[in-house]
């Protein structure tokens, strides 16, 4: 850890200093869980309606900044700028789904004798949003905005390399017309304001997104106070691609390229039926090859930055010089850069086929049959995403059942939708973000019997 009471923020592709911010310590996260507490109370009490028309307001304000976000997200997280303007978007559209979902936090009427029956959605209260640096603005808005939406308050905190879209959207609410102290964002260290955080007793329930050991650290302090956790953490997710699928399409290298690898649903493990193996590893090498690196503030840019010097020191350990691999190309001179990699000359039980990376690093490995893709796909702690591609109808039904894993794509390495559910089996995490229940996740049921006997003489 750096200095304990302020963080600097490096531009990736240059490392420059781009901003310093103070640091919160844990006095000043109590502070803020005090002030949520009180903009909580008055938030819930609002009409669904008029929660819903300020949620709209705040989407609105986040659409005509959309391109400073994005500039903002591609100086302090290298992000290309056509990614980081679908990520403001991003931001801006699940708040226009969750406000919609702000009138519709329901309950049921279950008949039962003797009286009425009904249960009640009530929001948890203060929520701590903990995010990582990878995806700075969504991952920051998919923990907070389906909170909001359900009548709570959020308390934010970015991760440190990443504070500054996080704070800049807590500025865009208040300019809405939201409650002051409704959406904070306290940047901070993890092992200071991020542990004060989940030891709040006010603080209602944590959203937690980034290393399976942090967040495994994060659920074992959470039960000390019984307190509800949603975990997204790591992956080390399959691509699978059989003999007669669209080769091309399958074999699209920013199905672990995209954000520089840095995405815990790069599709990292490159399994592909033997038969086709060495077309495989030609089409790679030729699609590597044509990968721009580079300026991410260039249109023409398709491949940033890693995030760090540690990120980079990292992604090396994986990567020996004498490796067998296939490799693309990164710029020199300052900046964390580490060219597109293909290792070929890994086990499936190599370090480098096991863990995550977190880095433009895939590994490619045959497999035989069926039978053999699905056990390799399944070989692994993690389970969150993956891709498989056929054209046999019935062979694409089998394999996404077999293969453990929260979000599949056939024929496609699609990615995250807001309007669909999103999270992991096995040590990928816990709960799901997104999609139609993604308000649920941030109430509490509560069930009222109501008596039509009359009051007892
Ligand atoms: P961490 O899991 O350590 O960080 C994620 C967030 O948790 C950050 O805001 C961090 O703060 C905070 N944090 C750190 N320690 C604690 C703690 N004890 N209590 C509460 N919050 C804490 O990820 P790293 O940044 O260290 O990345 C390491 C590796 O994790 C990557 O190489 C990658 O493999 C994986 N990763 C996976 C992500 C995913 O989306 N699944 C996202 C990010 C990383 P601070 O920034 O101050 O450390």
């Amino acid at each position: 850890m750096s200095d304990p009471h302020e963080l600097k923020v490096l531009n990736p592709a240059t490392e420059e200093v781009v901003a310093t911010v103070p640091a919160a310590g844990a006095a000043e996260v109590d502070a803020a869980v005090v002030r949520a507490a009180r903009a909580q109370a008055g938030w819930a009490a609002l009409a669904p309606a008029d929660r819903a028309r300020l949620l709209r307001r705040f989407a609105d304000t986040v659409d005509s900044h959309v391109e400073e976000l994005a500039r903002l997200e591609v100086r302090e997280a290298g992000h290309t700028i056509g990614n980081a303007r679908w990520e403001a978007g991003n931001a801006r559209d699940l708040l226009l789904y969750a406000a919609g979902g702000a009138e519709r936090v329901l309950g049921r009427q279950i008949p039962v004798p003797g009286g009425w029956n009904v249960t009640f959605q009530e929001p948890l209260g203060v929520v701590g949003v903990i995010a990582p640096w990878n995806f700075p603005m969504p991952i920051a808005a998919w923990g907070s905005f389906p909170a909001l939406a359900a009548g709570n308050a959020v308390v934010l905190k970015p991760a440190e390399a990443t504070p500054l879209t996080a704070l800049r959207l807590a500025e865009l609410a208040l300019e809405a017309g939201l409650p002051d102290h409704l959406l904070q964002v306290l940047p901070g260290h993890g092992a200071v304001a991020g542990r004060a955080l989940v030891d709040h007793p006010g603080v209602a329930k944590i959203v937690f997104t980034g290393s399976t050991r942090t967040g495994r650290e994060v659920m074992e302090r959470c039960a000390r106070l019984v307190k509800p956790v949603t975990l997204e953490l790591g992956g080390k997710s399959p691509n699978i691609v059989f003999a007669d699928a669209d080769l091309t399409a399958a074999l699209d290298p920013f199905s672990f390229l995209d954000n520089s690898g840095q995405d815990c649903c790069a599709r990292t493990r490159i399994l592909v039926h033997a038969p086709v193996y060495d077309e495989a590893r030609a089409l790679l090498a030729d699609a590597l090859a044509a990968v721009v690196v580079g300026d991410p503030a260039d249109e023409k840019t398709r491949m940033g930055p890693l995030i760090s010097h540690g990120q980079l020191d990292r992604v090396r350990s994986f990567v020996p010089e004498d490796a067998p691999a296939l490799r693309g190309s990164a710029p020199d001179g300052p900046g964390f850069w580490f060219p597109p990699t293909v290792l070929t000359g890994e086990r499936h039980d190599s370090r480098a086929a096991r863990e995550e990376i977190f880095g433009p690093v895939a590994v490619l490995l045959p497999f035989a049959d069926e039978e053999d893709a699905v056990r390799l796909a399944n070989d692994t702690p993690y389970g969150l995403s993956g891709s498989l591609w056929t054209r046999d109808l019935g062979r694409a039904l089998r394999v996404s059942q077999a293969v453990r894993a929260g979000n599949l794509s056939v024929n496609s390495h699609s990615s995250v939708r807001y309007w669909t559910p999103f999270g992991g089996f096995k040590q990928s995490g816990l709960g799901r973000e997104l999609g139609p229940d993604a308000l649920t996740a941030f109430t509490e049921t509560k069930n009222v019997f109501i008596s039509t006997e009359g009051p007892v003489q």
